[in-house]
């Protein structure tokens, strides 16, 4: 299936150590990859997102930073998409999808997602949730009954 561009030998999928420079800086990782006899390595095109992430996450452990699955957990356990965490953060939605991806986030902004984890740990599950859903600037056209909004979620 896959040749070896070495030695022309058909080369094997399997778990293998990998060492990448990333941000001026070596990190060694293990993931799943091409390997030859011959000891050449490579990865195929559908293993090669993986292969980021966890490249990604081996730079982020060693820094202290969030990692792909942290991110993502976050963003899972508030029950958002890619655009509406993206607009809880202030940031844009490639942004989102970058770090998702396997591309490092700045400190500043590991910084911000952990601030706005806590932040997030401390509010009520009613203020998340009007957050969410609620576009203030739409309540105009919202009924007011007596103290009662009728509580309409943003387009
Ligand atoms: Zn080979």
């Amino acid at each position: 299936m896959f040749t070896c561009w070495e030695c022309g030998r058909q080369m094997e999928e399997k778990n293998t150590e990998f060492t990448h420079k990333t941000k001026g800086e070596s990190v060694t990782f293990k993931t799943k990859g091409l390997v030859c006899k011959c000891g050449y390595k490579t990865v195929a095109r559908s293993q090669m997102n993986t292969y980021n992430i966890t490249m990604a996450d081996a730079y982020r452990k060693k820094h202290n930073l969030l990692t792909t699955k942290e991110i993502l957990g976050f963003r899972h356990s508030l029950d958002m998409s890619q655009q509406q965490f993206a607009d809880l953060l202030g940031v844009h939605v490639q942004t989102i999808k970058r770090w998702e991806h396997g591309v490092i986030q700045e400190k500043a902004m590991d910084k911000l997602v952990r601030l706005t984890m806590k932040e997030v740990r401390e509010k009520s599950d009613f203020d998340l949730w009007n957050e969410k859903y609620l576009d203030f600037r739409e309540l105009s056209h919202c009924n007011v009954l007596e103290g009662y909004y009728a509580i309409i979620p943003a387009a």
